[in-house]
């Protein structure tokens, strides 16, 4: 794919004090289309979106959003570029109910005025938020609370989303109705950064595949040309080099 793109990493390493974690990472999101970042486990993944939304500063290297270098911009200032990093830091209020979550939010976002129409936003693209509406938010299921974080940071749908491991410990069915929304929101004209270890929903997904192993880009390109990736994400024994 050739369009713009909303995100361009060129180059980029990053550490954690003595240990290299990303070396020498470059690809790109063109707008509007979704990338499956994929990877083993300890691959890099969430150090991409770590760098990608000034949570880790690269040690070399670019990072563009949208045309702007943001490698050493701090997080607040990346966000306003439209740049939303999902779940991480997006836990829910446990004592709250799931409209009192959802309000909260909300009116952070959109003003009280903008509340209502954004709620009704949430339980249509969330129609088992708007069930539980009146439940407190830590009764809910691994699955809702996952939901309730998302329709917290959706409600403006953003320029970039980077979903980090959305369907980690969700049961299946709820897996589907996460992506089914994923769609939704790249039908809206999000581009989406989709961070994963279980490949199957986000090469169904995706337009471009970028695979992580050791810290370094192993395959990247279009997934209908890239055919079989799943031997890189196997543990690092039995993984080609
Ligand atoms: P996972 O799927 O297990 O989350 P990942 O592909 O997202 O893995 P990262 O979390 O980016 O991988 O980790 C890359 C490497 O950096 C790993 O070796 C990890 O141990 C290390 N690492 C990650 N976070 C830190 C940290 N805060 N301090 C030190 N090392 C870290």
């Amino acid at each position: 794919m050739t369009g713009a793109a909303v995100l361009t990493l060129d180059g980029v390493q990053a550490a954690y004090g003595p240990f290299k974690a990303l070396f020498d990472v470059s690809f790109r999101v063109p707008q509007g289309s979704v990338v499956a970042l994929l990877g083993a486990n300890g691959a890099g993944k969430t150090t991409v979106a770590r760098v990608c939304t000034g949570l880790v500063r690269p040690s070399a290297g670019r990072v563009e959003v949208a045309g702007v270098d943001v490698a050493r911009l701090p997080t607040w200032r990346i966000a306003r570029l439209g740049v939303l990093h999902a779940p991480e830091g997006r836990s829910v209020f446990a004592t709250l109910t799931v409209e009192e979550n959802l309000e909260l939010a909300f009116g952070r976002e959109v003003g009280r005025r903008g509340v209502p129409e954004a709620l009704a936003r949430a339980y249509e693209l969330f129609p088992r938020l708007g069930e539980r509406r009146r439940q407190v938010a830590g009764t809910l299921s691994g699955g809702e609370q996952r939901m309730l974080s998302l329709a917290r940071v959706l409600v403006r749908p953003p320029r970039l989303l980077i979903a980090d491991e959305l369907s980690l410990g969700l049961a299946p069915i709820v897996v589907e109705e996460v992506y089914r929304v994923l769609a939704r929101i790249r039908d809206a004209g999000t581009s989406i950064v989709v961070v994963e270890q279980h490949v199957g929903h986000a090469l169904a997904l995706a337009d471009e595949v970028v695979v992580l192993n050791k810290g370094r880009v192993a395959l990247a390109g279009p997934v209908a040309e890239l055919g079989d990736v799943s031997e890189w994400l196997l543990p690092a024994a039995h993984r080609p080099d």
